[in-house]
C-alpha cells in the first residue's frame, strides 16, 4: 500500500488544449494533423488527437482553443543576443519578451558579437562563451528558451580549444567570419574540430553586415562545411544568384533565409531547395538585433512573405520555422510529437483579412493573429500584444 503510494507521481502539471480547430506539426512529412486535443504532462507532450480517445481526467490546467490553429512555437534559427533582455545593438529593452508575442518561443544565438568591448584574445572570448551559455541556460525573458554562448573564430585556436569548450557546456559556434577567421581552409579546420567534439557551426554568407564584418563568398562557405549556411539570402548583402544556387546545389548543409537578409534571394534560395525536393534544408532565422533593428514580428513575416511570394503552402512554411530547425539543431522542442517540449504557438486569421481561413491568410501575405503563446506547458501571453488582433482567441478556462 504505502509503496504503491509512493511509486505514483505526485502533483503532476497536466495540461490539455481542446477544441483546436487546425493542428499543425511543424513535420514536413505531414504538416497537418487530424487531431483537435493536445495533453502535456510536466511541459511535455504526452498524447494528442480526437478529445474521446485522450485522457483529459485530472487536468490541472485546461485551454479551450475555441478552434484556432495551434502549432509548436516558433525557432528563431539566427539572434544575437548580448546579456539579459536588453541588445546594445540599438539600445532596446525587452526585445526578447516582445519575439514571445510574435510566436517565437526558442532562440539560437549566432554569436554575442555586439557585446560591447568583446574580447578576442582566446582565453577571453572561451570566457564570454561560457558566461553565455549559463547567463541564458538561467534567464528566460517571457519564458523563451535562448540557446546562447557562441564563440566567433579567432586565429589561435587549437583544438584543445574546442574541447574545452564542449567539456564546459558550449554546444555551437558564432557566425564563422565575425572573427579573425574568414579564409576557407582555416574555416574549415576549426568547423572539424568544434564538429569532432559536438559543436555546431554556422557560417555568415554574403556581403558584410556592418563596418568591421567582411564578405564570404560560395568558396569559402563550401571550403569551411560548416553545418548551417548561415543567411544564404545574405545579411543583408547577398551573394550573386549563381553562387546561391551553387551552395544549395554542392552543399548538403541547412540553408538558412533571415529576414534582415535579401528578400529576392531569399526566395531564390527557396525555389531552388525546392526544385533539389530538398525543403527540409530550409530553416529561418531573423538575424537581429542588427543593424536594421529589432523585429518582434521578423518570424510571422518571413513565413508569409516565403507563402505568399514563394508559392509554398502556409502550413510547409511554418515547418521551416519549426520541426525543420528543430531537426537540423537537435532541439526539444518544434514538433508535435510524444514527448517534445509542449511549446506552441495559437493562432487564428486577423481581423478583416482577405484570406477565408488562417492559412489562406498567410498565403495572401498577411501575417497569422497570435491569441497565445505556451512554453513547456505553461501560458506565457495570452492576445499577443504586437501582432494583427486574432480573429479568435484561446481561452484559459481552468489554471
Ligand atoms: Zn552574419
Amino acid at each position: 500500500m504505502v509503496q504503491e503510494e509512493s511509486a505514483k507521481p505526485k502533483n503532476q502539471a497536466r495540461l490539455v488544449i481542446r477544441n483546436i480547430g487546425l493542428l499543425l506539426s511543424g513535420d514536413l512529412e505531414q504538416p497537418i494533423l487530424d487531431a483537435d486535443t493536445v495533453l502535456a504532462v510536466d511541459g511535455k507532450i504526452t498524447a494528442f488527437g480526437k478529445e474521446k480517445d485522450i485522457d483529459t481526467e485530472k487536468a490541472t490546467a485546461v485551454v479551450d482553443a475555441k478552434g484556432t490553429t495551434l502549432a509548436p512555437g516558433l525557432i528563431d534559427s539566427h539572434v544575437h543576443p548580448v546579456a539579459g533582455d536588453w541588445t546594445p545593438r540599438q539600445n532596446q529593452l525587452g526585445w526578447i519578451d516582445s519575439y514571445m508575442h510574435g510566436g517565437v518561443t526558442t532562440m539560437i544565438s549566432a554569436g554575442e558579437v555586439h557585446t560591447p568591448g568583446r574580447p578576442k584574445d582566446v582565453v577571453g572570448l572561451k570566457a564570454m562563451a561560457i558566461f553565455a551559455q549559463r547567463a541564458f541556460t538561467a534567464f528566460r525573458p517571457g519564458g523563451v528558451r535562448i540557446h546562447a554562448g557562441a564563440p566567433v573564430l579567432e586565429h589561435g585556436m587549437v583544438e584543445e580549444d574546442f574541447k574545452d569548450l564542449a567539456t564546459a557546456g558550449v554546444t555551437m559556434l558564432g557566425e564563422v567570419g565575425l572573427g579573425s577567421v574568414k579564409d576557407g581552409a582555416t574555416a574549415h579546420q576549426m568547423v572539424a574540430w568544434a564538429r569532432k567534439y559536438g559543436i555546431q557551426s554556422t557560417i555568415h554568407t554574403g556581403g558584410p553586415s556592418i563596418p568591421g564584418s567582411s564578405l564570404i563568398d560560395k568558396d569559402v562557405v563550401l571550403a569551411a562545411d560548416a553545418d548551417v549556411i548561415g543567411h544564404i539570402n545574405g545579411g543583408h548583402t547577398a551573394l550573386p544568384d549563381n553562387q546561391i544556387q551553387t551552395l544549395c546545389e554542392k552543399s548538403p548543409r541547412a540553408l538558412e533565409i533571415v529576414h534582415n537578409g535579401n528578400e529576392r534571394a531569399g526566395l531564390l534560395t527557396l525555389r531552388t531547395a525546392a526544385e533539389l525536393k530538398q525543403l527540409q534544408r530550409v530553416i529561418l532565422g531573423t538575424d537581429s538585433p542588427a543593424g536594421s533593428g529589432v523585429q518582434p514580428l521578423g518570424i510571422v513575416r518571413l513565413i508569409a512573405l516565403l507563402s505568399s511570394l514563394g508559392n509554398v503552402p502556409a502550413q510547409v512554411a511554418i515547418c521551416f520555422a519549426t520541426g525543420n530547425t528543430a531537426k537540423v539543431r537537435n532541439l526539444s522542442c518544434g514538433l508535435i510529437a510524444s514527448g517534445r517540449d509542449a511549446t506552441f504557438v495559437l493562432m487564428d486569421k486577423a481581423q478583416h483579412t482577405a484570406g477565408r481561413t488562417l492559412l489562406k491568410s498567410i498565403e495572401a501575405g498577411d501575417l497569422p493573429g497570435i491569441g497565445m503563446v505556451i512554453i513547456d506547458g505553461v501560458v506565457s501571453a495570452q492576445r499577443s500584444r504586437n501582432t494583427p488582433p486574432a480573429t479568435q482567441v484561446p481561452e484559459v478556462v481552468k489554471a
